[in-house]
This record gives C-alpha cells, structure tokens and sequence, in this order.
C-alpha cells in the first residue's frame, strides 16, 4: 500500500457521515459556533464521568493487578487511534469514529465480561417486566444508557444528547427483545435496524472492526507481560508467528520484548492495510454514493477472506489461553461474587446505594445501573464495606507475575 495516497485531511467521501446532514440530536440544541454535531460528541464524552471511569475498569487483567496493563480507556484510546487511522485512508468522518470509539465500552461493568455475565444473570433470575428492559445486562445497550440517561451533567436534559450517529455506532449489538423495547421509546431510531435489518454508518462499522483488531493485538501484549503467554506459544498463531519471522528476518537477534513489540506493530500495519484495501474494493464494486446507501447495503467495513480466518484463529487462541486460563478465572470467580452479592444487597436494602433519593426507574434497574457504573476497586470496597469479607484475601491481592525477558523497568 502507498501511504502517500492518503487523502488531504478534512476530505470526505460521498458515502462518510457529513455532520451537516445528522439525524440530529434527540433534543435540538443551538449549534455550536466552531465544531460540528460529531465533534462536539466526542468533547462531551472525554468531559463526562463515565468516560473517566474507564481508567479503573478491567479489560482482561484486574485493575490493580499492573500498572501497565490496559484498562478499558486505554483500550479506547487505542480504537480510537486505529480507526481514526483507517477513516482518514478511506475518507470517512474521522471525528465520528473518534466519538463513537471513546464512547463503545461506557457502559461496561467493573470486573470486564465476568462482571457483565454476572450482572446479566442477576437481572435474568428477576421475574420478567421488573428492570424495565426485557432483557438482562447487555453492556452495549448500557453504553448507550449511560450517554441517553445516566450522566448527569447538563440543566437540560439527562445523558449527554449526542447525536443519532454516534448512538448509533455506540449500540453496536442488540438482542430483538431490547431492540422492540427501544423501538418504543424512540419509533425508526437506533434500535430500528435490528428489527428491520440493514447496516449501520461505515463509521460505525470501522469502529467495530477497529475494536477487534486492537484488543487481539493488546491481549497478546498483556498476556506475555504477565506471563501468562509466551513467545513460543503464540509461534503456534499464524498471524503473530508470520510477523514474529519477518521482524527476524530484518532485525536478526532481536528478543524479548522488542520482538514482541515489532511483531505486533507488522501485525496490526498488515490487518489495517487489509481492511482499507478491502473496504475500498467492496466500496468500489457495490458503488454505494451516499450514507442511505450504505444503511441499506451488507457491511462493507470488513478483513478480507485470509485475515478474517487468521483473526479468528488469533481470537481462539486467546480464548483458550488466556482468556480461560486458570489465574484468569479465579479473579472471574471472584468478579462474579462481588457482583452477585451487591446486586442482592442493594435489592434488599437499596438505601446502602444512595444518599438521596432513587431514580425514578424500577429498583433492579436502577441496582444495575448502580453496578455497572463502578470501577474495580470501588465495587471490590464496597463489596468489602457490605459483606464484612473480601473475596481477595488480604495480603494475596493478585498478581500476574512477569516472565523475566519482559520484567518492566
Ligand atoms: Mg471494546
């Protein structure tokens, strides 16, 4: 790929999202005088609360388990920085993608998919209608929540009020059930596509993909630097192993943590190359000209054929090893305690979650949403405050250990 043909900066596509034909804000709001509906999402959510949160929420590894970990901001900023990479290349909006990829794991519980699983469990033991929702914890519909409804930071209305755009991207799975509930609420809005079918904004779609593309890179990171992973497993994954020989092949003797480094930075040039090589293709042969042409078009953001089957393979190799290996899991345990005792704690006696009044929404909800807001350490204090136990023995908090070729400094 020739980099040089990257378009001049603020050039947009026919088929991007031009902020001057938004769908608009779910409140109209005067417009602002020096940036446009997209950018002013994305200042609204690096401003508001649940964005800092992030800092302190589990990716894969527990917050306190490193410092060098990622955590789920500095897994977004890192989607954010891949996929304002490709929008540039293919001319899409790259403000949109930098909100919508800021914004995707807002409504993510502390603990990561232990305390998603957990809290999903919870709401689905309730007797169906009593949190509101049909349908359990989904953490994406929670993103959405929580830029719809749970900030508190404007006079004028609860959430954030971002535009039908970002929404959009931010709701990137939803089950029918959630999606008749939001249908409801809000006719032909951001729910209306899986009921009905079609696509989301190719912003949308990039922000995805980019999301995949940097959490298979990072946990391979990760999981060597708490040694959990070594090199010489990851020699079994065609797509890290392809890389790791070419990084020798220039660089012969390189070890340690530079190869793991270089390996993965050819690793994510090559998935990026080959999906603005893929994308522009299907761009080109479906001659989509315009952002309702996209909405009704199959999704054209997408690895070709060899990558998808390479990325899927990396994927479970994650899965099997590091995902669900046994030091992992214990903490997944222990997430799922701390959460499922909080949940029957606040039920019972939901004064222990406030000093004020409740929200005005059915209490499991309101329980859930409590929840789903902490970090790590806050929901582990609490747990601790409310139970009088703590399901990490004192002392033993965990630690992930480093391999001794990639001990930090
Ligand atoms: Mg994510």
């Amino acid at each position: 790929m020739n980099v040089d043909q990257s378009p001049l900066p603020g050039q947009l596509a026919r088929y991007a999202s031009d902020p001057a034909q938004s769908r608009g804000r779910r409140i109209d709001e005067p417009a602002a005088p020096t940036r446009t509906v997209f950018q002013r999402d994305r200042d609204r959510v690096i401003h508001s609360t649940a964005f800092r949160r992030l800092v302190y929420k589990t990716q894969v590894f527990l917050n306190h388990e490193g410092d060098l970990f990622r955590t789920r901001l500095t897994h977004s900023l890192e989607v954010a920085q891949l996929g304002r990479s490709i929008a540039r290349s293919l001319q899409l909006n790259e403000d949109l993608v930098e909100g919508i990829s800021l914004a995707h794991d807002l409504g993510h519980t502390p603990f990561g998919h232990a305390g998603q699983d957990a809290l999903n469990a919870c709401l689905k033991s309730l007797p169906v209608g009593s949190a509101e929702q049909s349908s359990g914890f989904e953490h994406n519909l929670q993103s959405l929540r929580v830029v719809d409804e749970l900030e508190e930071r404007y006079p004028g209305f609860d959430g954030l009020n971002l535009s039908f755009e970002t929404r959009e991207g931010i709701l990137k799975h939803c089950s029918r059930a959630n999606a008749q509930w939001l249908e409801v609420k809000e006719p032909g809005g951001v729910g209306a596509r899986f009921l009905h079918g079609g696509s989301p904004s190719l912003e949308a779609q990039l922000c995805n993909l980019a999301d995949e593309i940097a959490y298979n890179a990072h946990d391979i990171d990760d999981g060597v630097r708490s040694g959990l992973l070594s090199l010489e497993q990851l020699e079994q994954v065609p797509l890290f192993d392809g890389h790791r020989r070419a990084a020798l092949k220039v660089h012969a003797g390189l070890k340690g943590r530079r190869l793991l480094f270089e390996s993965i930075r050819l690793m994510l040039s090559e998935q990026v190359y080959d999906v603005i090589d893929t994308t522009r293709q299907r761009l080109g042969e479906t001659r989509v000209a315009s952002t309702e042409d996209v909405r009704s078009a199959p999704n054209l953001v997408c690895f070709s054929g060899a990558m998808q089957s390479a990325s899927r393979a990396l994927k479970s190799f994650l899965h099997k090893n590091l995902y669900r290996h046994p030091q992992v899991m214990e903490n997944t345990d222990r997430a799922r305690q701390i959460v499922s005792d909080l949940f029957a704690v606040y039920l019972e006696r939901p004064a222990e979650m406030t000093d004020g009044a409740l929200p005005e929404r059915p209490l499991a909800r309101a329980v859930a949403d409590h929840i789903a807001g902490m970090t790590d350490r806050f929901a582990i204090r609490e747990h601790e405050r409310l139970m009088g136990t703590s399901v990490f023995p004192s002392g033993a908090e965990p630690t992930s250990g480093t391999t001794p070729i990639l001990a930090e400094r």
